[in-house]
């Protein structure tokens, strides 16, 4: 699939339990608790019932590949090419659909329906981020 945006999460207040999971090594996402619905980190009322209230809880972790794309950054000062990103779609097991990069993929490797567990990045710099790598 060419030329898929990936969103990039950033902390501006609303999405703070997001970063203090990650940086806890723990995915949180909203729900709803009124109608036990699962919604993205960004997701900001419930289509079911309109409340705008959703509450942050842990998700399991646990995802399948949707789609993804492969980049290629540029080449660095002497030459040498970056290896490639990956940047996926997965659908968590609890529903929703997030944007993430794959770690530890073998191109070659990847389908629909792949089995990801997350796994988090903590940068020097920066708010902690997931990444999803294949579950076995
Ligand atoms: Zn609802």
């Amino acid at each position: 699939m060419e030329g898929v945006q990936i969103g990039v999460l950033r902390r501006d207040g609303r999405t703070d339990a997001f970063f203090d999971g990650t940086a806890a090594d723990r995915l949180v996402i909203k729900r709803c608790a009124p109608c036990g619905l699962w919604f993205a980190p960004d997701q900001v009322a419930c289509p079911g019932c309109g409340d705008e209230e959703l509450e942050w809880a842990p998700a399991a972790g646990t995802a399948t590949l949707v789609t993804w794309t492969v980049t290629h950054g540029r080449p660095a000062d002497d030459g040498t090419a970056p290896p490639p990103a990956f940047l996926a779609l997965v659908e968590l097991a609890e529903g929703p659909w997030l944007h993430a990069r794959l770690d530890g993929v073998d191109r070659a490797a990847l389908r629909e329906g792949l089995p990801l567990r997350a796994a988090f990045v903590h940068p020097g710099e920066g708010e902690s981020y997931v990444l999803f790598r294949p579950a076995d």
